[in-house]
């Protein structure tokens, strides 16, 4: 299927909600004027559509879905394991280490490696996040997966971006 084009943040959620059936007069209107969420909502209704012929279920599970999504806008992910690595860097020890993450039932992995004095930092996320911000500065990623270097592990917590969702990761440090 054909990528629409880029939703406003704003509207994203709004525009699916349209889509199912849900009245938003401000939302529809803002959609008349504005082409990225224009095509955004056509292609939602696309979806809608196929969904009606191929006869899924009304998708009521598809709503609660995106409600949610619209109000769990930001997750904060939580460890769930780290390797043995994450004591020893701490104290300077060690030079790699990987943790495990859960945002809301979302998985993420993030390997650290030291390297010249700085970490280098490899994130595995769901597909459906294609950046990540971290200190002011956007990584793009391919197919979930980001490369980004950080002075201090202090530094390295980040935000990963999708068009519902973001998930706050916070630095090593603070975690656990
Ligand atoms: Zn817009």
């Amino acid at each position: 299927m054909k990528r629409a084009g880029n939703p406003c943040n704003d509207y994203v959620e709004r525009i699916v909600l349209v889509a199912l059936g849900e009245e938003d007069h401000e939302a529809e209107r803002h959609a008349e004027e504005c082409q990225g969420c224009r095509e955004w909502l056509e292609e939602m209704k696309r979806i809608m559509e196929v969904a009606r012929l191929k006869r899924f279920e009304p998708p009521q599970e598809l709503v609660d879905q995106v409600k949610g999504w619209a109000e769990r806008r930001t997750v904060r992910a939580e460890p769930v394991r780290s390797s043995l690595g994450l004591a020893g860097a701490r104290r300077g020890e060690a030079d790699a280490f990987q943790v495990l993450l859960d945002a809301a039932g979302e998985t993420v992995r993030v390997a650290y490696t030291r390297e010249d004095g700085s970490w280098k930092v490899l994130v595995e996320a769901p597909a459906i996040y294609g950046s990540l911000r971290i200190g002011g500065k956007t990584v793009a990623g391919s197919d979930g997966r980001f490369r980004f270097t950080v002075r201090s592990l202090k530094q390295s917590g980040f935000v990963l971006k999708s068009p519902f969702r973001e998930i706050e990761v916070p630095p090593v440090e603070e975690s656990e």
